[in-house]
């Protein structure tokens, strides 16, 4: 029979977000166990950036600091993988990788989203370095360079035109975006970004920093940093396990503070907003907690 420890919350996902609601409910003396897999969603980063008074931290740093705030105040943490989601008489009981069990009243999902990577060779070792998703995390730190962007949907014409903020040099990759409208074309010249046409193959450089974008033609195009939008997926297994209604967009729906479609889940951070980024996700979170607290407080008041 596997051990079971019961607590008021569990939560899944040990990132900034997870590690935010951790916090506030640990210090409002709530039993809280944080269940987390591996690392956040920004780890192959050399730094994160935008955090205000922590600017330019290594990702994992911010990470281990806010867990040894979160165990200060009893907190939990429990390295491994929920797996599986049963609800039972007095909230839900959640199943680990390894077997292990926990139960809580009330369970705030945390788990951030996957990146599925553009299908390029050397995209893994460029992720975080010389590839990247976001200007606002890594445009300054590439400031004046060589850019590009790699055309995938209609939004990588509006990553272009952002990106010139950044820098005057930026081209722009048609890869698998097909049929560039005249009207993108015209707006992409009136900000001077060149339309490189052809599919990207290969990216030169790798986790020093990027070098070059090769082409299926063969040819290749300097560029110091090239910014796409991956897709990016909430874990299935778990949308499998609660039920939660998901939005158009594939994140999980929840209401102002929090609450997902389901009785006793919540949901912070990234999991519910693709464009959340540390600092927002960690607020989201800390609001969901206190919501959650004063749940909890009507339901030790209804059932004393
Ligand atoms: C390359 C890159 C660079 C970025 N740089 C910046 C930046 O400089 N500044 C910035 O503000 N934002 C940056 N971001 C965005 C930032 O990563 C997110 O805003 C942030 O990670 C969201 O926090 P989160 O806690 O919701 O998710 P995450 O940080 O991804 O945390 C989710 C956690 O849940 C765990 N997990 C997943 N599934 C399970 C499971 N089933 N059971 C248990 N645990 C699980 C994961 O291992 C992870 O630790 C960057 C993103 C990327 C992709």
């Amino acid at each position: 029979m596997p051990t079971i420890s019961s607590h008021d919350v569990v939560i899944l996902g040990g990132g900034l977000a997870g590690l935010s609601a951790a916090l506030v409910l640990g210090r409002a003396r709530r039993g809280v166990a944080v269940v987390n897999a591996r690392g956040p969603r920004n780890a192959a980063a050399e730094a994160a950036h935008g955090f205000l008074t922590r600017d330019g931290a290594p990702p994992l740093e911010l990470v281990a600091m806010a867990r040894r705030e979160a165990a200060t105040y009893g907190v939990q943490l429990v390295d491994g993988a929920g797996v599986a989601a049963v609800r039972t008489d007095t909230g839900w009981r959640i199943e680990l990788e390894c077997g292990r069990m926990l139960e809580a009243r009330h369970v705030i999902a945390a788990t951030g989203l996957q990146d599925v990577l553009p299908d390029l060779e050397g995209a893994d070792e460029a992720w975080g370095r010389g590839l990247f998703q976001c200007p606002y995390c890594h445009g300054w730190e590439v400031r004046d360079r060589r850019l590009g962007v790699l055309g995938t949907t209609e939004s990588s014409v509006h990553q272009a035109l952002l990106l010139r903020q950044w820098s005057p040099h930026v081209a722009f990759f048609t890869h698998t975006l097909e049929g560039l409208a005249e009207e993108d074309r015209l707006q992409l010249k009136e900000r001077g970004v060149p339309v490189i046409e052809g599919k990207v193959k290969a990216l030169a450089g790798g986790a020093q920093g990027l070098v070059s974008v090769e082409l299926d033609s063969g040819a290749a195009v300097a560029c110091d940093g090239l910014f796409c939008e991956p897709e990016a997926r909430v874990d299935a297994a778990l949308t499998g396990a609660f039920g939660w209604t998901l939005r158009a967009d594939g994140c999980v729906a929840v209401d102002g503070v929090g609450r997902t479609s389901v009785a006793g889940v919540w949901a912070v951070g990234n999991v519910t907003d693709p464009a959340a980024q540390l600092m927002s996700a960690a607020g989201d979170a800390y609001r969901t907690a206190v919501a959650l607290n004063a749940v909890l407080v009507e339901e030790d008041t209804a059932q004393p």
